[in-house]
């Protein structure tokens, strides 16, 4: 998973995914979670990046040549009674785009995973491939784009096509807490929310790290994103991430 921050790239990302799109009208929510998890890799809303992916799958990095790698839309992960969901931005192109599951196989899932499992939100701190054992406890693991975007760059229409699956996420998980990695995630959830219905106060809350905003009964808790640029500038320590982990597990204990 990977991090992008523009202020004015967030502000286009909040008028695009603000707009209720026929796209989002028309989408039937799945019955489950599993549907749906199954329904997204077949998704071909957004061509330019399908083909960005399945070009990727095919020239792959030279590290992981001896790999098949999945090179298709990534569905969410996780514990699917979970009271904790957490939204990234989008797959890396050699990590969940590789692995076909969220933040597997690159160093931004190595930080989470170790942070997951030190809050006993999963069995195991690491996350390489998608056979691999690795289970999550109330926790849900989902992002902004499904599809790895080019340069690390999703466009405001690539995310508004994207938001009908957070959306449902939504719906049937019912989170009472979603921690967003990131201003675009953040951004996401919120206008995923009030597309659920709720409210959303005004002036619209920003993000920021450590940042709380309860939405309808749902708490939003804001964190740097876990990108390398984050991890290793110390912009995100481990005891950061702990610190969000732990007030997500209190809020969630209370639900
Ligand atoms: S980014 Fe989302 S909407 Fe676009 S093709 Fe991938 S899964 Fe579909």
């Amino acid at each position: 998973m990977q991090a992008v921050s523009s202020c004015r790239l967030t502000r286009k990302v909040e008028a695009s995914l603000s707009r209720k799109s026929p796209r989002i009208k028309s989408q039937d929510t799945p019955r489950s979670l599993a549907v749906l998890e199954q329904r997204v890799p077949h998704c071909r809303r957004c061509p330019e990046l399908r083909a960005y992916c399945a070009e990727v799958a095919a020239t792959k990095r030279k590290a992981f040549a001896h790999w098949q790698y999945w090179g298709r839309p990534v569905p969410a992960f996780g514990d699917h009674s979970a009271k904790i969901l957490i939204v990234g931005l989008a797959p890396a192109a050699h990590g969940a785009n590789r692995t076909g599951r969220m933040f597997t196989g690159d160093r931004s899932g190595d930080f989470l995973y170790a942070a997951l499992y030190r809050a006993k939100l999963a069995n195991q701190a690491t996350s390489t491939h998608a056979d691999d054992g690795l289970k999550l406890h109330n926790a849900y693991i989902t992002a902004s784009l499904r599809c790895a975007p080019p340069a690390n760059k999703p466009t405001p229409q690539q995310l508004a096509n994207c938001q009908p699956y957070l959306i449902d996420e939504i719906r049937l998980l019912k989170p009472p807490v979603i921690i967003c990695l990131g201003g675009i995630a953040w951004n996401t959830a919120l206008s995923a929310l009030a597309h659920t219905g709720a409210a959303i106060p005004k002036p619209r809350p920003k993000f920021q790290h450590g940042g709380e905003c309860q939405i309808g009964s749902t708490m939003l808790l804001g964190c740097y994103h876990v990108s390398q640029q984050n991890t290793f500038t110390g912009r995100l320590t481990p005891a950061m991430i702990d610190s969000v982990l732990k007030r997500a597990c209190e809020l969630a204990g209370r639900a």
